[in-house]
């Protein structure tokens, strides 16, 4: 057993193990206790992410949970309009910056007012892509000079509320995706009597790397070609409305890890734009749309789950591009419009999870199951395991695949029972253990062997569900950085993947980041008998909450916001707390009614009772705790297991 080797590690092997200064970008780090720390504005002042976790707990909000810091939303709503603002100045560009959030990355209120209010000193807008989105920015938005830029499938009633915006005097821009909507834009500002302020978004030709490349070219859904924008430009002057045309928009997909790709869109849309400011038409928007990246491996490279540029470089590719082609065609300089969203929202917000259960495959096939007659595939593997032989790593790899595939055999033929069975492949996975540990010594490792470090991983099992919380880490394998809050001046020393308790065997997460490519498994710490662990997972401000789905009906986690605060003792405070789901939301979500429930419930006890099956004072018990668990917490009860038995 291993008590006394978590010596000799520090936190700052933890930092470089988990990676924290590659992808925190100076916002987290271990202390000297080995916690994780926050440091939500970098500027040195931090925050124990577990004393925010023992407060929350505390207040009966247990993990999961997912954390905000809002000060890091501030910061990154004024780095993105600072790092435009230096480009601006540094490439003595002629236009301005007009930033908008996407409200679709995160539409929680406090996080549309957070961001609100950090962009009021540079006029940074919203974004809508919906309805709803829209009747949410319309009422947030404040300003006459802040934008509010409409993209989406849009229908009458949406155009009706973009001019409703317009009579108050908002600078509110709706932008034409499909060609019909230049028809009824055109019908509607009739009706109402209101001109628009009208954009178009172009399908570029240059195509994206990453995930959503596919939100450029000929098949994307949105943007209009080339043909179709002259078409537009027709209708447009046919109405008498050539002066509502003030922007270019363009999007090419989210998380573009590779800045030439911004570089070539740009320039393409420059032209666009340059193209349409020398027909005649006002024009004084360009709007680059969203896919600013999020280096969540700390990579720096092209890498799916990275980014190979900063913003500064970001911002400042935009610009000057875009001055090049505009100095170049006599056109005046464009304000610059940009939709980021994942780069604003994901670093602001983590997610916490408890471990509850490790289970390691070696130890649950058991010793104990000793066969009381040992066939001989058994004695084979146990030879092998011995290996007296001395046969090389790879050559014993395979000889023991062979027997362990023989084994399955005689199993399915009869001639093997199940006491054997389990003998057999606990013997195969001992020996793998063996050629692991032995690689781990050797340093070199055949290209075959490196699926041993997968297969042996054990799975820890965390109190959450990837479906809710972390639904791009399952439709996407999008990659976040995990590490544990605590206990980081201990050497972890197992290697595990991290399962979920949907009863989903998809719902784990099985990689994690590296510097090289990606990993398949994490290292932690034994867990502690009558301790709790924690793990955080980091950046999962943008899309995650928003998109998960009620599967096995677990529904919202718990939630706080945190606001850094010099004068407490602990350098924050909790300035809301949303409690999770309860099982009577959920269940009421799809469409049962709870009282309907307890009461049949209840009728099944009554009963019961009269049948004898059920002692009166005992139903009485059993009724009163079905109700009860309707307003029960979704997620598991855990309680620490102080040296429980297994079965
Ligand atoms: C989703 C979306 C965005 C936000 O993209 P990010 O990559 O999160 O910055 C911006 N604009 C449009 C039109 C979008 O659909």
């Amino acid at each position: 057993m291993k008590t006394k080797s978590a010596s000799a590690w520090s936190a700052s092997q933890s930092e470089d193990l988990y990676g924290f200064k590659r992808w925190g970008s100076n916002h987290f780090s271990v202390d000297s206790d080995g916690f994780v720390q926050v440091q939500p504005l970098a500027d040195g002042r931090s925050i124990r992410v577990m004393d925010v976790v023992d407060e929350s707990v505390g207040m009966g909000l247990k993990a999961p949970l997912v954390i905000r810091f809002q000060d890091k939303l501030r910061h990154r709503v004024m780095q993105l309009n600072e790092a435009f603002a230096k480009a601006i100045k540094e490439e003595g560009y002629k236009g301005a910056y007009r930033g908008v959030f996407p409200i679709k990355v995160n539409q929680l209120r406090e996080v549309v007012d957070e961001v609100v209010a950090a962009g009021k000193d540079y006029n940074y807008g919203l974004e809508a892509g919906s309805k709803p989105e829209l009747m949410i920015a319309l009422a947030m938005h404040e300003g006459a000079q802040r934008l509010i830029i409409c993209n989406g499938y849009k229908d009458d009633d949406y155009m009706r509320l973009a001019l409703l915006g317009r009579k108050l005097g908002k600078k509110i821009i709706i932008v034409i995706e499909q060609l019909s909507e230049i028809d009824s834009v055109i019908r509607i500002s009739r009706e109402t009597g209101v001109k628009p302020l009208i954009g178009f978004r172009v399908k570029l030709q240059t195509r994206g790397e990453g995930k959503w490349s596919s939100s450029t070219g000929d098949n994307a859904k949105f943007g209009l070609n080339t043909a179709e924008i002259l078409f537009a430009v027709e209708k447009l002057r046919a109405a008498k409305m050539q002066a509502c045309l003030r922007l270019v928009h363009f999007h090419i997909g989210s998380q573009v890890p590779n800045i030439i790709t911004i570089k070539a869109a740009v320039t393409e849309a420059a032209r666009f734009y340059c193209q349409l400011a020398k027909m005649g038409f006002p024009m004084g928007y360009l709007d680059v749309g969203g896919g600013l990246g999020v280096d969540y491996d700390g990579s720096r490279t092209n890498f799916e789950s990275s980014m190979n540029y900063t913003l500064g470089e970001y911002a400042r590719d935009v610009i000057s591009n875009v001055r090049e082609i505009c100095t170049a065609a006599s056109v005046t300089m464009p304000d610059i419009v940009s939709e980021s969203g994942r780069a604003v929202a994901a670093p602001h917000s983590m997610l916490v999870v408890e471990v509850f259960e490790r289970i390691n495959k070696r130890e649950s096939l058991g010793k104990q199951h000793q066969p009381k007659s040992k066939h001989q595939i058994v004695t084979d593997l146990e030879v092998l395991l011995k290996n007296k032989a001395k046969l090389g790593r790879l050559e014993r790899y395979h000889d023991a695949l062979q027997k362990k595939e023989e084994a399955f055999s005689l199993f399915n033929l009869g001639y093997l029972d199940l006491e054997n069975r389990a003998a057999a492949e606990q013997l195969f996975w001992q020996i793998c253990e063996q050629i692991d540990k032995e690689g781990n010594k050797s340093g070199y490792q055949p290209e075959e062997l490196h699926d041993l470090k997968r297969l042996l991983a054990d799975q820890y099992v965390c109190n959450f569900s990837v479906f809710q919380s972390l639904l791009d880490s399952w439709a996407l394998k999008q990659l976040f950085p995990v590490s544990p809050l605590h206990r980081l001046k201990e050497k972890p020393t197992v290697n595990a993947i991290l399962v979920d308790i949907t009863c989903d065997s998809d719902g784990k997460i099985s990689s994690f980041i590296d510097l090289q490519d990606q990993k398949d498994y994490l290292t932690l710490h034994p867990l502690k008998k009558g301790q709790s662990y924690y793990l955080g997972i980091y950046l999962t401000g943008a899309y995650q909450d928003i998109m998960g789905d009620i599967h096995n009906l677990f529904g919202r986690v718990n939630e706080v916001h945190v606001f850094l605060e010099d004068d407490e003792p602990n350098g924050y405070y909790i300035e809301e707390a949303l409690a999770g789901s309860r099982v009577a939301d959920v269940i009421e979500g799809v469409q049962y009614q709870w009282e309907e429930l307890c009461r049949r419930v209840k009728q099944q006890v009554d009963h019961a009772t009269r049948k004898d099956l059920v002692k009166p004072r005992e139903g009485v018990r059993l009724v009163e705790f079905y109700e009860s668990q309707m307003l029960a917490k979704t997620y598991l009860n855990i309680v620490p297991h102080n040296g429980r038995k297994k079965k």
